[in-house]
């Protein structure tokens, strides 16, 4: 485990006028620089900068975690239990490639550097690890639990996923069997049917209902409790279920949704039952699933509380090449004419998303990857025009948790040329998303430790949270949710910028602007 306590982990500290740490806290003093547009009346852009100063702290004091995972019986739920636990003891053990280690490759927090600044003699840069940017949470001292309507403990799911070595499975069994999830709400009809044979760990009651809320809000307090927890963040990572349909009067508003689980509407998905318990016990709560679990009146609902929301769809694969590919693309000035998706997978998953009305959700959450991107460039794409882009999912029990993806893109380039990308993407889904899982937690819990205000309020105003709606998750997720009216990013190279570049601003260092003037004026 790591050390605890302010500052012990940090490895550097800014030197400038404008950040102060003290004991509990690290304050910035952050210049915004912008471009404001505006157009004249012949059509002409008139760009003028702008700056915005704001104020940041950070709460240097780490705290101590609870991950609780609905659907953590699964695949992914599993896979990560014994990922941490492999870390947290420093495993080893054979396979017949030799011997491998535990780590927490795929994990941006954890697997990823950035570029602190540029050493002083000898003008190279100097990286260091995302995780040691802020005073983050380490993944080895979570402490996971959550619900599963499947009553195996995490042994026993474990040997189901079948996605682990069965030396490291032997080495974390005992621990695992001593894991088991807590009963769950199953209400049928939003997901596939092909899922009943699991569900023999429920609480009673097939439809939305105040005390189902109530039961999962008791749940995240006696985890809290248990395991003396400065605070708990939860994750939807069970089955994907069908849309719910908006209905003016039940799902719109907060206080309308309120009022349905009360009346048990049957429109109410158990994924929106648990936002809403998690909303209102201020437990921040993130969707890994594409389904639309954050209905207006549950956004409504984390607006009035504050409590973190953040969503759908956890970026494993397929899409994440996408939106890495067709951003490189595109800003290269090749125009891409179609995409064509294949998947095929025979995990759980796989097997729920056999199901039509399952697999609609994901087709919906796999589609508007690149509509940011297209919509960007003006040159290649005229207003309204999209690159085709179809995307097909089979349930192929043979392949296990390892998934194929068979891309083809299809872009025009130079004088009416053509150029076919093709390619085949195989991975253990579970082991692309268990890294993911532990982002969206390290990153939730540290934007719960951050606040700002706007520096021109001086002594008027408070220090607040960020908006309620987390859109900075994005780089890990398919379809972000963002709060009403603000625009999308699906591009992966601006939704990793934004991280970096918010908890640089955080300690007062500037975005990174990759201009290294100083290689290239001498
Ligand atoms: P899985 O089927 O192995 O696990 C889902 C678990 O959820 C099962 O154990 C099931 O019993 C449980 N469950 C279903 N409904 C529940 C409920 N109402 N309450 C509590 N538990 C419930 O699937 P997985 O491979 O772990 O994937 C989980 C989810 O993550 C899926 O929706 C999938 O689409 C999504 N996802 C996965 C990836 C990836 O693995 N790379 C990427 C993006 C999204």
């Amino acid at each position: 485990a790591t050390a605890n306590g302010p500052s012990s982990r940090e490895l550097f500290t800014v030197n400038s006028p404008n950040v102060t740490y003290t004991d509990s806290e690290i304050r910035s003093k952050y210049t915004y620089r912008t471009t404001s547009v505006n157009q004249t009346a012949d059509g002409k852009y008139v760009a003028t900068p702008r700056e915005t100063v704001y104020d940041f702290k950070v709460d240097r004091k780490v705290p101590k975690v609870g991950a609780m995972l609905v659907g953590w019986g699964g695949n992914n739920g599993s896979t990560v239990t014994a990922g941490i636990i492999a870390n947290r003891r420093g495993l080893t053990w054979e396979t017949r490639e030799g011997q491998r280690s535990a780590n927490y490759y795929g994990s941006v927090m954890m697997g990823s550097t950035m570029k602190l600044g540029t050493d002083a003699k000898t003008l190279k840069d100097v990286n260091i690890p995302f995780h040691d940017v802020l005073p983050m949470v380490h993944p080895n001292d979570l402490v996971i639990g959550g619900w599963d309507m499947s009553s195996l403990n995490l042994a026993a799911s474990m040997d189901r996923a079948a996605v682990l070595e069965p030396t490291l499975k032997a080495l974390v069994r005992k621990e695992m069997a001593e894991m088991v999830p807590l009963p769950s709400i199953y209400y049928p009809d939003f997901i596939a049917a092909n899922q009943k044979d699991r569900a023999d760990n429920l609480i009673s009651g097939s439809k939305a209902c105040t005390e189902h809320v109530e039961r999962i809000r008791m749940d995240i307090c006696d985890f809290k409790a248990a395991n003396s927890l400065d605070k708990v963040i939860v994750q939807w990572t069970a089955n994907t279920e069908r849309y719910a349909e908006i209905i003016p009067g039940v799902n719109d508003t907060a206080e309308n949704l309120l009022k349905a689980i009360a009346d048990g509407h049957e429109e109410i998905s158990p994924s929106t039952v648990f936002a809403v318990a998690c909303i209102l016990e201020g437990a921040p709560f993130i969707n890994g699933s594409p389904q639309n679990t954050f209905v207006p009146g549950a956004i409504q609902l984390s607006e009035q509380h504050g409590t973190f929301i953040g969503g759908d769809d956890f970026k494993s694969g397929q899409t994440k090449m996408k939106s890495a590919l067709v951003d490189f693309l595109i800003s290269a000035g090749i125009k891409p004419t179609s995409i064509a998706s294949y998947n095929h997978l025979g995990n759980n998953d796989g097997k729920n998303l056999s199901s039509q009305k399952q697999f609609r959700s994901k087709e919906i959450s796999k589609s508007n990857v690149v509509d940011d991107m297209v919509e960007a460039n003006s040159v290649l794409y005229a207003p309204g025009e999209h690159p085709d882009h179809i995307v097909v999912i089979k349930y192929m029990p043979a392949v296990g948790d390892s998934k194929r993806a068979l891309d083809e893109y299809y872009a025009e380039i130079f004088m009416g040329g053509h150029q076919t990308i093709s390619i085949f993407n195989v991975c253990e889904d579970s082991l692309l998303a268990s890294p993911l899982i532990i982002d969206l937690v390290l990153v939730t819990e540290m934007m719960t430790r951050i606040q700002w205000k706007a520096s021109s309020a001086e002594g008027k105003e408070d220090f607040k949270s960020f908006h309620s709606v987390l859109s900075i998750l994005s780089y890990m997720l398919k379809a972000p949710v963002t709060p009403a009216g603000i625009p999308v990013i699906n591009a992966l190279a601006k939704q990793r910028s934004c991280l970096t570049n918010i908890f640089r601003a955080c300690v007062g260092l500037d975005p990174e602007s990759d201009m290294t003037l100083e290689h290239r004026l001498a």
